[in-house]
């Protein structure tokens, strides 16, 4: 794929950009090894002076990188500000907090004092999605900095301008020379990145696909790796519920960043007593969406980021049409409209073995099952190989209990949509990847905990910060 800015909602090729050379890439990871040297050793207080700053360039300059997302990959306009607010919030969050995140501790060892420390691993490559451009690089950045390592973005070959002005604001907020670079490369150059000597681990956030072939290029190396992939969340609506609001949410849910997110709602598994009450909310809701051009503020759904995108979605979902299933509402490319666009939908009377049961719709169509009992609900749930978030409509504890207890996933959110925030560990299982990223659990994935055992009769041990 060429790297380049394509404004989804014209199709037009905005700027395009050459890839950097070998020489280059080489020149940059070792000027990240070298940056590593001393960004190791500085304290939690001078990288937190930087991130705050970081942060304040955000909210400074969030109506104009928000409008750059927006010209790059199509999200609505409000949302892409909204987005550049919630990067500022986790630099802040883990400039406030890295320090007690990461603090040593003692334990109690048989003969002498035992003490675990976390240092950081060194230069971490993220291969980074287009959906959510700035969200997705900061819940990197912001941790793994604050730990001390340094980061190489090789963001996704659709959202270069995004790409350099993260660098941009990190640069400008004071992070010294080769603690955060951008590299423009295509996806075919990460596997030399992650066996580089000078590369101590990688994140991935993004496909299935891509998660497996650098999970292998990772093993091979024998480096630490953190995958968040992809998702089919299930969305489940019990008679207890309040199924007004379930509705409503519903399609926030399913419909938040034109339907792009890993953790949108994309099965919707309704009980049979309020099935055909939450159907009807549901649809009419769907059916007042207004699409258009995402530049607009009054604009709820814009286009799908790139045609590819859009045509794999029209593909799936005529399948899964011709297998059986029913549109309620939408299933088409609209008429008249240049750009990515694709009508909201809803499917319903899904088959076995289509690709709205076993895939990931990337994309504004929800589908709706009819189950009898909350054990349907759960082997429903389950029967996706992914398993990333949940939302639980109930207001029965015991229920609410079973779904904690047995649904498969990182995530289990009751009566309130699946959302990330700083605070809260975030990732999947199964298909949906390995690792955390967010909250305590985030900040230690790119760190070596140090065990440290001091023998009776030594000196006493100084700890750091
Ligand atoms: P993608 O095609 O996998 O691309 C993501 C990144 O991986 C891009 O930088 C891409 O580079 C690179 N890439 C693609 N194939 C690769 C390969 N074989 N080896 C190494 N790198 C490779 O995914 P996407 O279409 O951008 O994003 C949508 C997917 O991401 C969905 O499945 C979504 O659910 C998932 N996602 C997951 C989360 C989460 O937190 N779990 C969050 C957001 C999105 P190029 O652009 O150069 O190809």
């Amino acid at each position: 794929m060429p790297i380049a800015s394509t404004n989804p909602a014209t199709g037009e090729i905005l700027e395009t950009f050459t890839a950097l050379t070998a020489t280059e890439l080489e020149e940059r990871i070792l000027r990240a090894s070298a940056a590593f040297g001393a960004w190791r050793l500085t304290s939690f207080e001078s990288r937190a002076i930087r991130m705050r700053r970081a942060a304040d360039i955000l909210v400074a300059e969030k109506q104009h990188l928000g409008a750059m997302m927006t010209l790059e990959m199509g999200k609505p306009i409000g949302a892409a500000v909204a987005e550049v607010e919630k990067c500022a919030l986790a630099c802040r969050y883990y400039a406030d907090k890295s320090s007690r995140l990461l603090a040593s501790y003692s334990v109690d060892v048989l003969d002498g004092e035992g003490a675990v420390y976390f240092q950081p691993l060194g230069v971490v490559l993220a291969v980074m999605p287009w959906n959510f451009p700035f969200w997705q690089v900061f819940r990197f950045v912001a941790p793994a900095l604050m730990a001390g390592n340094t980061g190489l973005l090789k963001h996704s070959s659709n959202v270069p301008r995004s790409a350099l002005a993260i660098e941009d604001v990190l640069t400008r907020a004071g992070f010294p020379e080769g603690v955060f670079q951008t590299l423009l490369v295509g996806s075919a150059e990460v596997e030399a990145i992650v066996s580089h000597p000078g590369v101590a681990a990688v994140t991935l956030t993004g496909s299935e696909g891509a998660g497996r072939s650098i999970a292998e290029s990772a093993g091979r190396n024998l480096k630490k790796a953190v995958l968040e992939l992809g998702g089919s969340d299930p969305f489940i609506v019990m008679p207890s519920a309040d199924v007004k609001k379930a509705a409503a949410t519903g399609v926030t849910a399913r419909m938040i960043n034109n339907g792009q997110s890993c953790i949108a709602a994309k099965r919707f598994i309704v009980h049979d007593e309020v099935y055909d009450e939450f159907l009807e909310k549901f649809v009419g809701a769907v059916k007042a969406i207004r699409m258009g051009d995402p530049m607009d503020p009054a604009t709820d759904l814009g286009p799908l980021a790139t045609a590819d995108i859009r045509d794999e979605l029209s593909a799936q979902v005529e399948k899964t049409v011709s297998l059986g299933a029913r549109a309620v509402c939408g299933g088409r490319i609209p008429d008249g409209l240049t750009g990515f666009y694709y009508e909201p939908t809803v499917l319903v009377d899904i088959p076995a073995s289509s690709p709205a049961s076993d895939e990931e719709l990337f994309g504004p169509v929800a589908s709706v099952w009819r189950v009898g009992s909350i054990d349907e609900a759960i082997s429903l749930a389950n029967s996706s190989r992914f398993g990333l978030g949940a939302s639980v409509w109930t207001n029965e504890s015991a229920e609410r209990e079973r779904f904690v207890r047995d649904i498969e996933s990182g995530m289990v959110f009751v009566n309130a949509m699946v959302a990330s925030e700083p605070a809260l560990p975030f990732g999947g299982v199964k298909a949906s990847g390995y690792g955390r990223e967010l909250g305590e659990f985030g900040i230690r994935e790119f760190v070596n905990i140090k065990s440290v055992k001091q023998g009776l009769g030594s000196a006493p041990a100084s700890r750091t910060e």
